[in-house]
C-alpha cells in the first residue's frame, strides 16, 4: 500500500508526519472520506465543498485547489489498486513548536490513504440488518465541522463493538438521538413517517444524508426532518444509518430491543439500492 504525505507518495508502512504535527498534538485538523466505485470517487463535489467549509470554520488555509486534490486522491486510489473502497484525506494546521495559538507561517499537512472494501460483505450485512446501541452524546458544540477530534466517537463505536453491535447512536440531554458515531440516523416511525434530525442541530451534515434527501424527493417519499427520541427509535418500524462508509445500513435491534419484525425494512432497503445505483453511476 501507498500513502500520500505532503507532496510525496511513500510505502504505507513508512509514511510518517512529524511528532509536532498539530493534528497529532491538538486534533487541529479536518478530514473527508469518499467512497470509491470502480476507482472513481462518489459524491466528489459535495465532499469537497464540505472540506472547504470545515477548513474555513477552523481557519486552516486550503492547501491546494480542488482539482489538484482530486488528482492526488485519484493517484492514491490508482497506486493502491483500489476498485471499490474508501479514500481518506486529512488536512491539519501543520507542524510547529507546541503552542495552542495558531503558528505563523506554517503550511497545512495533507495526507491521503486509500483502502479496499469488500462490497459483498457490506451487502450481506445490509441484507441481514445490523445491531445498534445507544449512549449519551458527550461531544463538543461544533459537530457540524468534520474535525479529526473523534475521541467521543471512538468511545461510542467501541461501546457498540464490545456488545457485538455495528453502530452506536448518541442522544442529547433531552433523550433525542443526534447521530451515529460515524453515521447519520434515520427512522420510519410507528406512524410510517420517515424521519431524520435537522442539521440546525449539533450534528454533521452528512454527504450521504444530503444525497438521500434528494433521492427521497425523487421517490415521492415524504420526509419529516425532526429529531426523534431513543424510545421512538425503539418503537419504530425501521431504523437505519447513512455514511460514505456504510451507504444505508439497516439496524434491526437497538440496545437489544428488536426493531419492527427484526428484519431490514422496505424503505431502508429501497434507499440503499437507489443510493448505490446513483453513487456508482455519478462517481467521477
Ligand atoms: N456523522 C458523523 C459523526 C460522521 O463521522 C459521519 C461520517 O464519517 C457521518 C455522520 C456521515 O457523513 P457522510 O455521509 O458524509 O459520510
Amino acid at each position: 500500500r501507498v500513502a500520500y504525505v505532503n507532496g510525496a507518495y511513500s510505502a504505507h508502512g513508512e509514511a510518517v508526519v512529524h511528532i509536532e504535527d498539530r493534528g497529532f498534538q491538538f486534533a487541529d485538523g479536518v478530514y473527508e472520506v469518499w467512497s470509491v466505485f470502480d476507482g472513481r470517487l462518489a459524491d466528489f463535489e459535495d465532499h469537497m465543498t464540505r472540506l472547504h467549509r470545515s477548513l474555513s470554520e477552523v481557519k486552516i488555509d486550503i492547501p491546494m485547489s480542488a482539482a489538484a486534490l482530486g488528482v492526488v486522491l485519484r493517484e492514491t486510489i490508482r497506486r493502491n489498486r483500489v476498485r471499490d473502497g474508501l479514500v481518506y484525506l486529512q488536512v491539519t494546521r501543520g507542524t510547529a513548536s507546541r503552542d495552542h495559538a495558531f503558528p505563523a507561517d506554517t503550511a497545512p499537512s495533507v495526507i491521503v490513504t486509500a483502502k479496499r472494501l469488500d462490497l459483498a460483505k457490506g451487502q450481506a450485512m445490509a441484507a441481514k440488518g445490523a445491531a445498534g446501541v445507544t449512549r449519551p452524546d458527550i461531544r463538543w458544540g461544533r459537530c457540524d465541522i468534520k474535525t479529526v477530534g473523534l475521541l467521543p466517537n471512538v468511545l461510542a463505536k467501541q461501546a457498540a463493538r464490545e456488545r457485538g453491535a455495528y453502530e452506536c447512536l448518541m442522544y442529547d440531554e433531552m433523550g433525542l438521538i443526534t447521530e451515529g458515531s460515524s453515521t447519520n440516523a434515520w427512522i420510519v416511525d410507528e406512524d410510517g413517517r420517515l424521519r431524520t434530525r435537522d442539521t440546525q442541530a449539533n450534528i454533521l451534515r452528512g454527504v450521504t444524508r444530503e444525497a438521500i434527501l434528494k433521492l427521497i424527493a425523487a421517490e415521492g417519499i415524504e420526509l419529516d426532518e425532526r429529531p426523534f427520541s431513543v424510545e421512538e427509535a425503539k418503537r419504530a418500524r425501521e431504523v437505519f444509518v447513512t455514511a460514505a462508509s456504510s451507504f444505508v445500513m439497516p439496524l434491526v435491534s437497538l440496545d437489544g430491543v428488536k426493531i419492527g419484525d427484526g428484519k431490514p425494512g422496505p424503505i431502508a432497503t429501497r434507499l440503499r439500492e437507489v443510493y448505490l445505483d446513483q453513487a456508482r453511476r455519478d462517481a467521477i
